[in-house]
């Protein structure tokens, strides 16, 4: 029976780490070495690998400035219907440089266009059109790595 853990945990490529990935809902994504790690990659529990070998990283790591991932995908246009049961569980949205969580709806205190912006999905990463309610008094701490770069 396989055990996960017994897998192989060196980078076989030459020379080691050539370049790492790392993935979120699925995507892929760039990730870079580094000493602390950061809020994003610890607060979301990402796990770096090998782009080479596929090795897992055994050290922290980040998404380098500049990737506007790992929600990129969700601003295709096309993408605008939410596929989770039930629809629209919860929103995010970047307001101010700032993500916020909300949900979907106009009753609240305080309601934003969702639209306006790029609020989505943030199981199936859809994009919501529609108004938002904002769920917190504070944006999320993490503050959208890889925009605070060049
Ligand atoms: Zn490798
Ligand atoms: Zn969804």
């Amino acid at each position: 029976m396989a055990v996960k853990w017994l897998k192989r945990r060196g980078c076989r490529c030459e020379p080691r780490w050539p370049s790492l990935v790392t993935e979120q809902n699925g995507y892929t994504m760039p990730a870079v070495p580094s000493e602390h790690g950061s809020p994003w990659t610890r607060g979301n529990d990402l796990r770096a690998r090998c782009e080479g070998c596929g090795a897992t990283y055994p050290g922290n790591f980040s998404i380098p400035p500049g990737t506007s991932a790992p929600f990129s995908w969700a601003r295709e246009p096309k993408n605008s219907a939410c596929s989770c049961e039930p629809r629209w569980p919860e929103l995010m949205a970047k307001i101010d440089g700032s993500w916020w969580y909300g949900r979907s709806g106009s009753d609240g205190q305080r309601v934003v266009d969702g639209a306006a912006y790029e609020a989505f999905c943030r199981s199936c990463g859809a994009f919501h059109l529609g108004p938002m309610v904002l769920v917190t008094d504070q944006p999320h701490p993490f503050s959208g790595e890889g925009d605070d770069g060049a």
